[in-house]
């Protein structure tokens, strides 16, 4: 697949769905774009020049320009989802929404980004991530920074109210974990469920406890795949490794089950032989891994721990130069 000739799938009726590349590993990350009421894109990828130009080609295949998009609707202020929304905004004049939990994530992320490193680096180093790795913490998070545009203005969306999409009314829901505001859209009638990537085939939604996020990603996020289940539904398109995937509830079962599998491993290691997370994440993912890759590793690990020590069934304490979790 080539950016020249972009993957659009038709999802239902007016929705179709955008296979744009990013210099990721999953590849690609689906931009959805309607056409059946006001103009909107469904996240707005990363802003590269590959990414402008393969949505740029995914309009233009439906007879449409950058001004003719009139909204913007971002599951969650990840780059790959939110990079180009400020471009989109600016060209077109599209109003840019986003679940109201998530706004000011997108904000501390993207426009507050001085304040924001510091307290990043310290909870990474708090829990024992070594100097090495901490070093090309900046330049990489800078440079992240560089591909994403962020939106000037962001409208909220709450909980529980609909949004005309497709010709359809589409229920919005809340799917914290991956990101505390991951916002989903829901169609009751074609039981087809907009996720992003709050659940994923092939690859398990990274999870991870950061400086900034709420204080138990994991639980929020069992919570979640609890509340996929029950949903159950037929079809849903998904941020990446999609664009349309099926068997959400067997899939939401599996990802339970191996969170609970990670939490039972994270129990045993930490009450044989006390650990900072960091260390535990070496033993959790033993394989070869690079510097995002490990930090990456760290963040899973820690919202693991983080959910036992909530739960009372491990304990933390400060050993001067960072926290260790024992049984
Ligand atoms: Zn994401
Ligand atoms: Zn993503």
């Amino acid at each position: 697949m080539t950016a020249s000739a972009p993957a659009l799938t038709r999802v239902h009726g007016t929705l179709h769905a955008l296979q744009v590349p990013i210099p990721y590993p999953m590849r690609t990350v689906t931009v959805l774009i309607d056409t059946g009421g006001p103009v909107t894109l469904i996240d707005a990828a990363l802003d590269t020049p590959e990414a402008r130009r393969a949505i740029e080609d995914g309009l233009t295949a439906l007879g449409l320009h950058w001004p003719d998009v009139e909204r913007v609707i971002i599951t969650h202020h990840h780059p790959d989802h939110y990079g180009l929304a400020g471009v989109v905004e600016e060209r077109s004049g599209a109003q840019v929404q986003m679940l109201d939990v998530e706004i000011g994530r997108g904000e501390r992320y993207w426009h507050m980004w001085e304040e924001w490193l510091p307290g990043h680096i310290k909870h990474m180093r708090d829990h024992g991530l070594p100097n090495e790795l901490l070093e090309t913490l900046g330049a990489e998070s800078r440079r992240t920074r560089a591909r994403v545009n962020p939106a000037s203005r962001v409208e909220p969306l709450r909980e529980g109210q609909t949004v005309p999409l497709a010709g359809g009314e589409w229920e919005v829901l809340w799917l914290p974990g991956h990101a505390d505001g991951h916002l989903g859209l829901w169609n009751e009638d074609e039981s087809l469920l907009i996720a992003g990537d709050a659940i994923l085939p092939r690859i398990s939604p990274n999870i991870g406890l950061y400086a900034y996020t709420r204080p138990d990603p994991l639980g929020d996020y069992l919570q979640t795949l609890g509340k996929l289940e029950a949903l159950n539904p037929a079809r849903a398109v998904v941020g990446h490794h999609g664009p349309v995937m099926e068997g959400v509830q067997a899939r939401a079962r599996q990802l339970r089950a191996h969170h609970h599998e990670r939490l039972d491993f994270i129990r045993a290691e930490a009450g044989r032989e006390p650990r900072d997370a960091y260390q535990l994440s070496l033993a959790m993912f033993p394989r070869d891994l690079n510097t995002a890759g490990r930090r990456f590793a760290l963040a899973e690990t820690l919202a693991h721990a983080e959910h036992l020590r909530l739960l009372g069934q491990l304990a933390r304490t400060w050993q001067g130069e960072a926290w260790v979790y024992h049984g």
